[in-house]
C-alpha cells in the first residue's frame, strides 16, 4: 500500500483493510471485487489480487497457517524473493538478507560496484550484491538489520545527494558519494479523455440523492494486462475536446507516466455515439459507485466532480494543503 502513497492516506486505508477483511480465510473468501474496492485509488492493484489469491492458496492448501520460512514464503502468489526475506526476518528472526532497490544502491556504493542497477548490472552483480548482503547480515537480529539496511537507502545514501558526512557506514564505504548512480528513466506524458455521463434515474422504488443519480462505468476487460476488471469512466473516441464541453482536466501519474486525462461532460443519449467501445457498461448509483474498484484516475475526477465524497485522509491532506498521491 506504501508505494506511491502517503503514509496518512494508507494509514487510514489499512485499518479500513483490515476492517472489512480481518482474517487470512475472511480476505480468502471475498470476491475480487471487494478486495479491489478496498484498494481502489493505492494503485498497484496486482498487489491486491495477489494478496487475495495468497489467502486463497493458503486457506485451501496449508490450512490457514501461513509459512514462516522465507523459502516456503517464496511458493505463494505474489511473494517473491523480497517479501519473503522481509516478512521471514521481521516477523520471525529468520536470517535472511533483505534486498530491495535501496539496499542494493548502498551495498553497491559500499563496494564500489559500478552499476547500481540490476538491468544494467545483469545477473552477476546481482549474484555479487547477494552474497554481499548475505555477509554484511547480523545473524543476531536480522529483522532490524534489514530495516536500518532499506532506512538507510531511503533516508541517508538517497540516489542524488547521499548523507555521506551522516552516514555509520562511511569508514566501509569505497565510494563515498562518487558513486555514479543510474538516472532513472525521465516521465513521460500521454493526453486521454474520457466521458462523465450522469443522469437521474428512472427507476421506481428511488429516493432522492445519490441513490439516484448514477454515473455511466465501464468495467476493463479481465484480458487486459493493466487493471483487469477495474471500473472506470467510458473513453472518449476523441481526445480533442472542446473547451465549451471539458468539464476537467485532471493529472494522474501511474509509474513513469503523467497522464493528463480531459474530462467532457456527455449527456446519456450521445454517450454511445462519441465513446470508444470497451468493457461492460453499467449505469451505476453515485452510492454504488463510491465502493466499487474503481481506477485510481476514475475516483479522482468522481471526487472532484463532488459526486462521490473524498476518503477522510485525504480531504484532511488537502486542506493541509498537500496533494496525497
Ligand atoms: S558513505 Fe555515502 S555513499 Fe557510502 S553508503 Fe554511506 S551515504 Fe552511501
Amino acid at each position: 500500500m506504501l508505494q506511491q502513497t502517503r503514509v496518512a492516506v494508507v494509514a487510514e486505508r489499512y485499518q479500513e483493510f483490515l476492517r472489512r477483511f480481518p482474517t487470512l480465510v475472511s480476505l480468502a473468501l471475498a470476491p475480487e471485487q471487494d478486495v479491489l474496492a478496498v484498494w481502489s485509488g493505492l494503485g498497484y492493484y496486482r498487489r491486491a489480487r495477489m494478496l487475495h489469491k495468497a489467502a486463497q492458496f493458503v486457506s485451501t492448501n496449508l490450512g490457514g497457517n501461513l509459512p514462516a520460512k522465507a523459502e516456503e514464503l517464496k511458493l505463494l502468489p505474489g511473494i517473491g524473493a523480497y517479501t519473503a526475506a522481509a516478512v521471514a526476518s521481521i516477523a520471525h528472526g529468520e536470517a535472511v538478507a533483505v534486498v530491495d532497490g535501496n539496499v542494493e544502491r548502498v551495498l553497491c556504493r559500499i563496494a564500489g560496484w559500478e552499476a547500481g542497477s540490476r538491468k544494467g548490472g545483469g545477473a552477476a552483480l546481482r549474484r555479487k550484491i547477494e552474497e554481499l548482503a548475505r555477509r554484511l547480515l547480523d545473524r543476531a537480529r536480522p529483522g532490524d538489520w534489514n530495516q536500518a539496511m532499506m532506512e538507510l537507502g531511503a533516508t541517508v545514501c538517497t540516489p542524488r545527494n547521499p548523507q555521506c558526512m551522516a552516514c555509520p557506514l562511511m569508514k566501509e564505504c569505497k565510494t563515498r558519494g562518487e558513486h555514479k548512480t543510474p538516472r532513472r528513466a525521465p516521465m513521460t506524458s500521454r493526453v486521454v479523455a474520457y466521458a462523465l455521463s450522469v443522469r437521474t434515474s428512472t427507476a421506481p422504488g428511488k429516493r432522492r440523492g445519490p441513490s439516484m443519480r448514477e454515473v455511466l462505468l465501464e468495467q476493463r476487460p479481465a484480458e487486459v494486462t493493466v487493471m483487469p476488471g477495474m471500473w472506470e469512466l467510458p473513453a472518449l473516441l476523441h481526445s480533442e475536446v472542446p473547451a465549451t464541453e471539458l468539464r476537467m482536466t485532471v493529472r494522474h501519474a501511474i509509474m513513469q507516466v503523467n497522464y493528463y486525462a480531459r474530462i467532457r461532460t456527455v449527456f446519456e443519449d450521445d454517450a454511445a455515439a462519441i465513446t470508444a467501445a470497451g468493457g461492460e457498461r453499467r449505469w451505476v448509483s453515485l452510492r454504488e459507485a463510491a465502493g466499487m474498484a474503481l481506477t485510481g484516475l476514475t475516483r479522482k475526477v468522481l471526487v472532484r466532480a463532488h459526486l462521490v465524497a473524498m476518503p477522510a485522509a485525504e480531504a484532511i491532506a488537502r486542506r493541509r494543503g498537500r496533494a496525497v498521491v
